[in-house]
């Protein structure tokens, strides 16, 4: 008989279907059930469950449950909404992922390089008006986060010419890579920064850490991508910045509410790029790999993969 592992996800999440499908493809020997279809013996003796921003009642009816292993990289509702809990939550860390997201800070740090915002602008008034060219040599790109996907991005925008300096919690040492770390060193970076791209976790002590103070450390032409968490930044402060040109553009792929509401501001500022959380989508086939390897292991030997430091919120 095949142990039943159930995948559980708020009902509103649209994937659950494609994901039982590539997780079961990927764990043969698994039953890959949605949490409505776990039996009462089921629910009482599961170990382990795969989620995706699951309802936290949901967790709390299986009593057996020691840990969780999350489809995504990052884990803060999921750590919020448990608050004190003895449940293990290991989140996504995918090689692929970590590519994926290089490759979004490589495009559209060389989109605020190469100013398609300003030449967009310019074409829709008819304007032909060469900037000058500098080279990536010439252009500092700071990265907020020095993690699994800021270092793939480090190495990336390396191999595309451009100075890196990055910021981290505790001290780096990446080749290359001009490393900061704690607040004491955060200003330091971010007046030398032409571009800085965020890619810090969001927990109490991230949120609102591009305020009004901080964001007052950039250059006025300097130019901000965040493709963390939408509350890393004070939403307030960097309009304000916006409107009064302190700074020079902002890239947002990641907002406070998602759907980014219709009558938000950020959709028609001239100073931004809205995306709709599109720069590193999680691979299912690669993350399916990356889990069944997980689940497998534990089914041998018990071995738990690191999990989420709940006191560190990452
Ligand atoms: P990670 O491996 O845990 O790395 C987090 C980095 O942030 C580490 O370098 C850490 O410092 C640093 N950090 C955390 N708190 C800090 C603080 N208070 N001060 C200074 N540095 C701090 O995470 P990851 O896998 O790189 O992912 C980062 C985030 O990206 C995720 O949490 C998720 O929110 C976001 N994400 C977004 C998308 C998207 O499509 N937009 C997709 C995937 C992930 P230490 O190295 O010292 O620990």
């Amino acid at each position: 008989m095949k142990p039943v592992l159930p995948f559980i996800a708020n009902p509103t999440y649209p994937f659950t279907a494609q994901w039982i499908d590539a997780l079961q493809r990927a764990m043969p020997d698994e039953r890959i059930v949605p949490f409505d279809a776990l039996d009462d013996a089921a629910r009482a003796t599961c170990e382990v469950a795969i989620v995706a921003n699951p309802r936290p009642e949901d967790l709390r009816a299986l009593p057996a449950l020691t840990w969780v292993h999350s489809v995504w990289a990052g884990v803060e509702r999921l750590v919020n909404d448990l608050g004190e809990t003895d449940l293990k939550i290991v989140r996504l860390v995918d090689p692929q992922l970590a590519d994926t997201m290089a490759e979004a800070v490589l495009a559209w740090t060389l989109y605020l390089h190469r100013e398609m915002p300003r030449y967009a602008a310019q074409q829709a008034q008819r304007r032909w008006e060469p900037q000058e060219y500098l080279r990536p040599q010439h252009k500092t790109i700071g990265l907020l986060g020095l993690g699994a996907l800021g270092e793939a991005a480090a190495r990336r925008l390396l191999d595309a010419g451009f100075k890196v300096c990055g910021w981290s919690r505790s001290h780096k040492t990446l080749e290359h890579v001009d490393c900061y770390a704690g607040d004491d060193e955060l200003p330091v970076m971010l007046r030398k920064c032409d571009i800085v791209v965020c890619l810090l976790p969001l927990t109490p002590q991230t949120t609102g850490l591009l305020n009004a103070s901080t964001l007052s450390l950039l250059r006025k032409d300097a130019s901000l991508i965040n493709f963390a968490r939408g509350p890393v930044i004070d939403d307030a402060a960097l309009k304000d910045a916006l409107d009064r040109a302190a700074l020079g553009h902002a890239v947002l792929d990641v907002f406070a509410v998602e759907p980014l509401p219709e009558d938000s501001w950020h959709w028609r500022h001239p100073r931004v790029t809205v995306l709709p959380h599109i720069s590193a989508p999680p691979d299912r086939g690669t993350a399916s790999a990356i889990v069944a390897a997980n689940i497998r292991r534990y089914r041998t030997n018990g071995t738990i993969p690191d999990a989420v430091n709940l006191a560190r919120g990452y």
